[in-house]
């Protein structure tokens, strides 16, 4: 038995650890576990070159409690340390990592969520155990098993044991205030957090498994004890895309996912060698509008080991409703994020991602535009969003992203110009591109427009106005209006005029006695000769105000607009016979104007409470 020292300069470097990663104590157990696994994976190179003699096996690492003694064990078969170097590695490398650590992070606490990821290693250990033992045989020939021991103060132990397995045996003696990770359901829960799809088995206790034997009536059922392996060694985004069927990755999707019921509507698999590493597999859940952004999110992983749920500065923020796993060994982990956002790397890898979602969509597009169409309502936020925040993907995405009419017709934008041209190209030659946001409350308005042979897009997600403005600043000519933003003739100017029935006097009469009962503070009056046929009086709300109110409240930079009362006109249609009848009453003047108004509103479904109390009962006068 020898005994040494460990050589530092700090007097005891373990509090330190304990009191740095005090909220992250349960990382311990992923990086030993990753140890367990490189010891494996090293060992498995060795035999593939022929360096080392004998079995591979199919190994193992195996996690344990030991309630009584309380300790944990974490066992694997792999190459195990030969004394000189349990003296290099564990007394000297794995030290020396663990103090620059510190020294680099001690005053950088400003990210917890990525510094601590990764990088302190097996002296992680320390923050939960009060003595740590290495139990080790070397996969060499004949090599002597050793054991070490360490406190946790500068003094170790280590002496030669007997052990005839290869490989390491870690034993953890849980501390005090650490007992928790003594739990069944605790380990359980971090191995299923962290390991979930780590590349070697790792057995957790036992597992009973019924098979049944026999036929017929002697059929019974047998009762048996088997590994109870928590993890799964080859998850979907590790195998080649050729060798999975679209059941494989819906299989997966339940399996990263148990508690989502839904399917996804498609997903993209990633892989790329060069000029970084990645693999991965994204999914494009229903977007609906309770859809919970914090619950199931993308997960990042590197070399199969759980990193973080939090993909931001990875994934464009537009993809962040995606969901499924991005594993890449080139993203820093023990980084801030805002270090990451800057990173040329990580850049190129929110490059190739935003390019690969866009690519997948277009050959969805491509490939079966039917299908394409009936998920549009369900994927549009995303492509929407992204189109908005990222210059590359809205050029992209200008080939697939759909503009839906009011009557389910598909159009892509240039569709839509190309069938829209001839007949909504106004006369100083722009081309206006009608929509409505609420098929039943601008209905009328709706039926107008399309009286007239004129497409009525039908746009309803929150952030359009901000996306038609976009889509207006790139083409001069093009101006979108909502249906109900001015009458019809007005939206879409052309050369003709009407002819007015009214004279003038008689106008300026009507429209003082319509002021007298209008309240002008709500609308604004707008005198129109109208085709006798449209309705007397309409309400219309103005497309800037409404747009920029709209696009101040879903965040667009114009404060306090959103605030803004609504805004609306009232068209009086002076050629409708109505009008001469206004004219000409005597007693029932008010009541007509009133009836017309409410009428209007009504159609803009405006009208409420007492208004509407009013003019149910003033329509049951009016009948008598
Ligand atoms: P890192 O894993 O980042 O190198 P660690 O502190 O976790 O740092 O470990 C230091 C070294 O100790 C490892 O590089 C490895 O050589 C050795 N080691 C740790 N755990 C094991 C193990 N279970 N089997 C074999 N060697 C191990």
């Amino acid at each position: 038995m020898s005994k040494g020292s460990i050589n530092i300069s700090t007097e005891n470097i373990f509090p330190i650890i304990k009191k740095f990663l005090y909220s992250d104590h349960e990382i311990f157990l992923r990086e030993l576990i990753s140890n367990a696994t490189d010891a494996t994976l090293k060992l498995k190179h060795l035999f593939s070159i022929g360096e080392a003699k004998g079995e591979y096996g199919t190994p193992q690492i195996e996690v344990k409690i030991d309630k009584k003694k309380k300790t944990l064990h974490i066992i694997d078969q792999g190459i195990g340390m030969t004394e000189e170097e349990i003296k290099k590695y564990i007394n000297e490398i794995a030290f020396s990592g663990a103090e620059e650590f510190l020294d680099k992070y001690k005053d950088k606490i400003d990210d917890p969520g990525i510094i601590g990821h990764f990088g302190l290693g097996f002296y992680s250990s320390f923050m939960v155990a009060d003595n740590v033992e290495i139990l080790t045989k070397s996969y060499q020939e004949g090599s002597q098993a050793v054991r070490w021991e360490c406190d946790g103060s500068p003094e170790y132990l280590i002496e030669p044991i007997e052990k005839k397995e290869r490989g390491t045996e870690i034993i953890l003696h849980i501390s005090k205030d650490e007992k928790e990770f003594l739990e069944k359901e605790r380990i359980e829960g971090l191995l299923t957090k962290y390991n979930r799809f780590m590349p070697i088995p790792i057995k957790f206790g036992l597992r009973e498994e019924s098979e049944w034997v026999g036929e017929g009536d002697d059929k019974k059922e047998l009762k048996k004890e088997v590994d109870n392996i928590i993890n799964n060694p080859k998850p979907a985004w590790t195998k080649k895309p050729a060798d999975l069927e679209d059941q494989d990755y819906k299989d997966f999707y339940r399996e990263l996912y148990p508690m989502q019921f839904e399917e996804p509507l498609f997903h993209i698999h990633l892989n790329v060698d060069y000029p970084f590493h990645l693999t991965g597999i994204l999914f494009f859940p229903r977007i609906t509008k309770n859809i919970d952004i914090q619950k199931d999110r993308i997960q990042l992983y590197q070399n199969q080991v759980f990193v973080t749920d939090n993909v931001e500065g990875i994934v464009p923020d537009f993809l962040q409703l995606l969901r499924g796993v991005i594993d890449s060994p080139d993203i820093p982990l023990n980084v801030s994020r805002s270090y990451l956002q800057s990173d040329g790397a990580v850049k190129k890898i929110t490059g190739y991602i935003t390019k690969k979602v866009a690519d997948k969509l277009n050959k969805l597009f491509k490939d079966n535009r039917e299908d394409f169409e009936s998920k549009w309502e369900d994927i549009k936020i995303i492509i929407e969003y992204g189109m908005l925040s990222e210059e590359k993907f809205f050029d992209k995405a200008q080939k697939f992203a759909l503009y839906p009419t009011v009557d389910n017709k598909y159009f892509t934008y240039a569709e839509l110009k190309e069938k829209t041209k001839d007949l909504q190209t106004d006369k100083e030659g722009n081309l206006i591109l009608l929509y409505a946001s609420d098929k039943d409350k601008q209905h009328a308005y709706i039926e107008t427009a399309q009286a007239k042979g004129y497409e009525v897009l039908m746009l309803d997600s929150p952030i359009v106005s901000h996306l038609i403005q976009k889509l207006e600043s790139g083409d001069e000519k093009v101006k979108f209006a909502r249906v109900d933003a001015d009458f019809i003739d007005n939206l879409i100017k052309k050369d003709d005029t009407n002819i007015a029935k009214l004279t003038e006097e008689e106008k300026q009469k009507l429209e003082g006695i319509i002021k007298e009962v209008v309240p002008a503070e709500t609308y604004t009056l707008q005198m129109e000769d109208l085709d006798s046929d449209q309705n007397p009086f309409i309400i219309t709300q103005p497309e800037f105000m409404r747009r920029y109110k709209e696009m101040s409240q879903t965040g667009g930079g114009l404060m306090g607009m959103g605030n803004l009362p609504d805004a609306y006109n009232l068209v009086v249609n002076t050629n409708h016979p109505l009008m001469e009848k206004i004219l000409k009453a005597k007693k029932n003047r008010q009541k007509y104007v009133n009836q017309a108004l409410d009428l209007a509103k009504l159609s803009q479904n405006l009208l409420k409470g007492k208004d509407m109390t009013e003019f149910v009962k003033r329509s049951f006068d009016l009948m008598q």
